[in-house]
């Protein structure tokens, strides 16, 4: 296990050197608390276990776990390339300082405006069907336009069956077999083919299941290199790299990863002749995952047929427990060293029942005005709250050498009402 929980002589939980229950009382709760420091230390870990094996190699960090603007700044200073999903994520990265070469599109079900939208800003276009590519062809010259092509190499894998994006269940890519077929078709279209791609899924710690989709990929690219006569300028594994949130799960062996992985694309380039295009990876979750707490404050202890310990935020502010059942540690911040006593549920505020935070957890005995850090929640967590109950989105503060500065004020009630319209003869 590596929570990497750091406690001070207050027996309280720190981040990045700060003291969480000073945070709380300087900006209230509930409270997503970013470190800088960690997002550094996990991008140069990533981009060195592989750097070191194949220099031309660069990292495109899936933002959709994250689009707050100064971790996007941080991202960009540290030289990081973007894995775009939609137009609204190419928008914010060329806004952070993105240039377009450095951002990657790879959308599905891409509307005719979104791709027109993508066209103009000049960032490569990741195509992900047949039918975006005809849709492609109509709008731009495609002699010398370049592309490059999702493709489900018929391996899945991840934490939950909703985030596993290749295999045969997949709505993702275009089908391994068809890929030659595909590449010609862009070639004749007058396109320059210049990348494959794919991501097959997201969490994954045991290394297996990437090494295999590599090799595919691999095989997939050799073949199409050949056949449909392209010269790969790169060739993108995607992400899915994941992190542990669970006591006894294993953390990724990142140098050990990193070496197979290059490993495996530098002999099968050998094996096809394929000179040396540029080597992609897209992690999300694996860059900023670990670098956050949601800091709550517990307002209410029910001794119901169950015990559950309320607190002052709920799936609304944070999703992945009751959208993939998917576990985040939760810790007493203020009481961080006691002994655990007692097996509660931490349900949140929302009116649903499925509104959990986790059931069965040992912790200290907790009190009312008590602080609980939810440990992991730096991806996935604010990109997916909403303002489900008319709850205003919580603040964001992001720590760097012991100082705290708000990255994102909490939202207003009117903030939640500001685009609705009143017909006229409706008002009161
Ligand atoms: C979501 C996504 C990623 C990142 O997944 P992680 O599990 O966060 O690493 C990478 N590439 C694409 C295309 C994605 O959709």
């Amino acid at each position: 296990m590596d929570l990497n929980l750091k406690i001070n002589e207050k027996n309280h939980v720190e981040i990045g050197g700060t003291d969480t229950i000073e945070l709380t009382e300087k900006y209230g709760t509930p409270l997503y608390v970013v470190d800088e420091e960690r997002i550094r230390n996990n991008y140069k870990r990533v981009f060195n276990a592989f750097t070191k094996h194949y220099p031309d190699f660069k990292i495109f960090y899936a933002c959709k776990a994250n689009t707050n603007l100064a971790i996007m700044r941080i991202l960009e200073e540290l030289g990081s390339c973007i894995d775009a999903v939609s137009p609204g994520e190419v928008y914010i990265s060329l806004k952070t300082g993105f240039s377009p070469d450095r951002i990657l599109f790879t959308g599905n079900n891409v509307t005719n405006e979104e791709l027109k939208y993508i066209d103009e800003t000049g960032v490569r276009i990741n195509i992900d069907s047949v039918s975006q590519l005809k849709k492609l062809a109509k709008m731009v010259v495609p002699e010398g336009y370049k592309v490059s092509f999702r493709i489900n190499p018929m391996v899945g894998a991840g934490h939950h069956k909703h985030v596993i994006t290749g295999g045969k269940m997949s709505k993702f890519g275009i089908k391994e077999n068809e890929a030659v077929e595909v590449y010609k078709t862009a070639k004749n279209l007058g396109f320059d083919p210049v990348g494959i791609h794919t991501h097959i899924g997201s969490g994954i710690l045991d290394p297996e299941p990437f090494k295999l989709a590599t090799n595919t990929l691999m095989d997939i690219a050799g073949i199409v290199a050949s056949e449909a006569d392209i010269d790969f300028e790169f060739i993108d594994f995607g992400g899915g790299l994941g992190i542990p949130y669970e006591p006894e799960e294993n953390i990724l062996a990142i140098d050990e990863f990193g070496e197979e992985i290059t490993r495996i694309f530098k002999s099968k380039l050998n094996e096809y002749g394929m000179g040396k295009p540029s080597m992609y990876i897209e992690p999300g979750r694996y860059i900023v995952g670990d670098v956050s707490y949601l800091l709550t404050t517990v307002n209410t202890i029910k001794n119901s047929y169950r015990k559950f310990i309320g607190v002052d935020c709920g799936f609304n502010t944070l999703l992945r427990p009751a959208m993939y059942e998917s576990y985040h540690h939760i810790i007493v911040a203020n009481k961080a060293k006691d002994k655990a006593t007692e097996k509660v549920d931490i349900a949140g505020n929302v009116c649903e029942s499925g509104d959990l935070f986790g059931r069965d957890r040992l912790l200290p005995k907790v009190e009312e005005g008590d602080t609980l850090a939810i440990m992991n929640t730096g991806a996935y967590a604010f990109s997916m709250a909403s303002q489900y109950n008319s709850r205003p989105r919580p603040r964001e503060v992001l720590i760097k050498n012991g100082n705290s500065e708000i990255i994102r004020e909490k939202e207003t009630y009117e903030d939640l009402f500001r685009n609705q319209i009143i017909p006229k003869r409706l008002e009161q």
